[in-house]
């Protein structure tokens, strides 16, 4: 059979721009819609003005067509012409007709969901708990993951005893012939019985209850990289959801939630972390031990210190997820008043007082308030 020309389908010529293409389609669609017009020739017309509509459309598909004409597709679907199944007409058809046409069925696609169609498995997504250490450190861990698998009592099929569906012969699709004074009319319908699948089972599986699938757990060993954090995902390829039919599993995220360390406090790779000190070694300065994530460190404070102040131990944060390389350490100083003093350490606060103790910050006060007398 000699394919028609696509441009001479939709009635345009070799020139048309995509607003007389669109156009042109919805007339056509509007004129063929086998939901509309019931002619026997109607379905093989709107067939063939979709496929014209889904190559000329494109851009692309459109330079092809124009260079080698039907035989720019016919190679990659057998000689069967562009294969527009995945083509969306939904903006189309939805505006001409309302929503309720968005989803066409029947024609140019095989979108009904038959059940030997071999069907990727769901993502899943868990979130797991870690300790500060375990995230900065890295960890082995089991995680006892729950999933869909197939039923292995009916292969996924859902049922027990298969048979050619008794009402579409195996077809999955039925047609019916309604006459009436002006001819026969031939419709075209997925089948109620078997839903498109064109295969019914003697029972329905007990043990799925006709569902195909079954939900089981299992450990799983995960190793958990140095450096995650809250939020971070880490995917595990195919250990989502059990493929159907053959098809893939789906993956598996692992959404991470740390807990806050007792004393360190993490922005991103760095670590925080307050040391209280008391005001004599503020005045005196003193050498402090200090925890980091790598064992302890002697940290020189030095006299006068104030609180606020802030020294960094270089490379003592945490190591980056993908580069490697350390973030740093801040040691942040809280110099705390005692609140409570005796009596002889009152009696020294006292005399350190009547030594008239000044700091450049008294200094400017007692300046300006001179000035403004
Ligand atoms: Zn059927
Ligand atoms: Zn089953």
């Amino acid at each position: 059979m000699n394919k028609r020309d696509y441009y001479e389908i939709l009635g345009v010529s070799k020139t048309a721009d995509d607003k007389e293409i669109k156009s042109a389609f919805r007339k056509l669609a509007k004129q063929y819609h086998p939901d509309i017009n019931k002619s026997p020739d109607a379905p093989e017309k709107f067939k063939e003005a979709q496929e014209a509509y889904a190559v000329l459309s494109d851009p692309e598909k459109r330079s092809q067509y124009d260079k080698y004409g039907h035989a720019a597709f016919d190679q990659m679907n057998g000689g069967a012409g562009f294969d527009f199944s995945d083509f969306d007409f939904s903006d189309i058809f939805s505006d001409l007709f309302g929503s309720a046409f968005g989803g066409f069925s029947g024609f140019g696609g095989s979108r009904g969901q038959s059940r030997s169609r071999a069907r990727r498995g769901s993502d899943r997504l868990m979130k797991v708990d870690l300790t500060f250490n375990e995230a900065v450190f890295g960890c082995k861990k089991t995680i006892n993951i729950d999933f869909y698998d197939e039923c292995d009592s009916c292969d996924g099929k859902g049922g027990k005893g298969e048979k050619k569906c008794p009402s579409c012969h195996g077809a999955g699709v039925i047609n019916t012939e309604q006459s009436t004074l002006f001819g026969t009319f031939m419709s075209r319908t997925t089948c109620p019985n078997c839903k498109g699948s064109g295969t019914i089972y003697e029972s329905t599986c007990s043990k799925c209850r006709g569902t195909g699938k079954l939900r089981k757990n299992k450990d799983l060993e995960v190793k958990i990289p140095a450096g995650v954090d809250t939020g971070n995902q880490l995917r595990l390829s195919g250990k989502g959801d059990s493929g159907l039919n053959g098809g893939p599993n789906g993956d598996l995220y692992l959404e991470f939630r740390v807990r806050d360390h007792e004393l360190f406090e993490r922005d991103g790779n760095d670590i925080y972390l307050e040391l209280p000190i008391t005001i004599t070694d503020a005045v005196l300065g003193c050498k402090k031990d200090i925890p980091t994530l790598y064992g302890n460190v002697k940290l020189n404070i030095p006299e006068g210190t104030n609180s606020g102040d802030k020294h960094r131990l270089k490379g003592k944060g945490i190591e980056d997820l993908h580069t490697g390389t350390k973030g740093n350490m801040y040691v942040v100083i809280n110099v705390v008043i005692p609140n409570k003093l005796d009596k002889k350490q009152k009696k020294l606060f006292e005399e350190l007082d009547d030594t008239n103790l000044k700091t450049s910050a008294f200094k400017t006060i007692e300046d300006y308030l001179k000035k403004n007398k």
